[in-house]
């Protein structure tokens, strides 16, 4: 048994001598069948929350109405939860009341996907009523019973199929994944916060770029903030290996790039972001831009700052592997490409400066091309003719 459970032990064996049942549950379970690094554990208890807080010394109370106690032990927190079932969804949201019940069975019965569905004893036996263990081995993505039921109670188990295939490199079964498509459109009852979460882990996993299309193919994308009609940008988003990206800023970033959203601010707001990643990514997005543009220069690393300038080079390490910013990219993006494409000629020249031809209308046009390959001003006339006479060019 691995290091983390060796360490939980102890929980399980406090319940046991209680006269409880205990066990260790969901993805910390599925992690070890896999040989993955086991993230959180979590166990699974017949003990009411009254009683695990009444024989362990530090708890935190977090949701005993729903069951789950945090138990404090050696430094690590354990989520310890009464055996229950889910009643009663409202809106097809959070259960609005959960049933404590006494059986395991019961209990694994009411969990999204068999490969979540599995226990493991304290000496390390697997109870697997669902076939949990076989979907690993086949790396398959399957509810517990009929998916349109379990979609239609809490549709946020969709978002989460799709992110467990990127994070774990698994496929949804055909039932699973026409149940998405049937059922998209009720991802809308779902709050976004707990969208946000599954879709934060769905770019930041190792398959994302396979995921990518199931949202496509199942509509999912429609009822995420701000994709809805956004099929082309979205198809985009798989050309991309974002899990080489590090900070959630930077991801919001490059997901504003490829949306090309205008409103950044507007948009990270829809997700309900926190005002600190919004404010990192309007400032990402527009150094990203000018970079593009122009290439670091001085002015651009001091006002960008370090922290910034490596969260740009991340995403313009991910973009430039696609050749998203190549020179002809560049040279494709300048305002313009040759003398031919300015709105002004000579003949402009002579008649806004009023004097004889000669080498100062060269210079002029040099001039005038650096105004407006650095934007400083627009390729229009008027705008061109405002310019040079405010800075007195000449
Ligand atoms: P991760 O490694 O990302 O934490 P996880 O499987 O542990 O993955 P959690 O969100 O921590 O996912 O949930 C723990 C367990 O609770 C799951 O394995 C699953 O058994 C159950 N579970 C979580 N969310 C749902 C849900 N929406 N519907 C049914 N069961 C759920
Ligand atoms: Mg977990």
């Amino acid at each position: 048994m691995d290091e983390p459970f060796v360490k939980a032990k102890k929980i399980l064996t406090t319940l046991h001598n209680n006269g409880y049942e205990a066990y260790f549950v969901g993805g910390s379970v599925r992690d070890y069948l896999l040989q993955r690094p086991i993230g959180d554990i979590d166990i699974a208890t017949s003990a009411r929350p009254e009683q695990i807080m009444a024989i362990f010394p530090k708890t935190i109370d977090v949701g005993a109405v729903h069951g789950t106690v945090i138990v404090l032990h050696n430094d690590e927190q354990y989520e310890v939860t009464t055996f229950r079932t889910e009643e009663g969804y409202d809106d097809y949201r959070r259960p609005s009341h959960v049933e404590f019940v006494t059986s395991l069975h019961e209990d694994l019965k009411r969990r999204d996907f068999t490969m979540n569905a599995i226990a493991m004893t304290i000496d390390g036996s697997i109870i697997d009523p669902f076939g949990g263990k076989k979907a690993i081995e086949e790396k398959r993505i399957q509810t517990v019973g009929d998916p349109n039921e379990r979609f239609f109670e809490d549709a946020l188990r969709m978002m989460r199929a799709v992110r467990f295939s990127s994070q774990l490199s698994f496929l949804l079964c055909k039932e699973t994944e026409s149940a998405i498509k049937e059922n998209a459109a009720l991802l809308k009852k779902i709050s976004v916060e707990r969208i946000t979460i599954e879709f934060e882990k769905l770019l930041s996993g190792p398959s994302c770029q396979e995921s990518i299309p199931i949202l496509v193919k199942t509509n999912l994308f429609q009822y995420l903030p701000g994709f809805t009609d956004e099929i082309q940008s979205l198809v985009r988003f798989s050309y991309y290996k974002w899990s080489q990206l590090q900070e959630r800023a930077e991801y919001w970033t490059l997901v504003c790039y490829l949306l090309n959203k205008n409103d950044s601010k507007a948009f990270l707001r829809q997700w309900k972001l926190p005002n600190k990643i919004i404010e990192q990514v309007v400032k990402n997005r527009i150094f990203l831009e000018k970079v593009i543009q122009t290439g670091w220069n001085k002015r651009l690393l001091y006002d960008c700052g370090i922290e910034c300038i490596q969260q740009i080079e991340r995403i313009l390490e991910v973009l430039r592997i696609h050749q998203e910013v190549s020179p002809l990219q560049k040279f494709k993006k300048l305002p313009i490409t040759q003398r031919s494409e300015l709105d002004i000629t000579g003949e402009d020249f002579l008649l806004w400066y009023k004097q004889k031809p000669g080498k100062w209308v060269a210079d002029l046009y040099e001039i005038v091309e650096n105004a407006i390959l650095e934007n400083k001003v627009e390729n229009n006339k008027e705008k061109i003719k405002e310019w040079l006479l405010s800075c007195n060019q000449k």
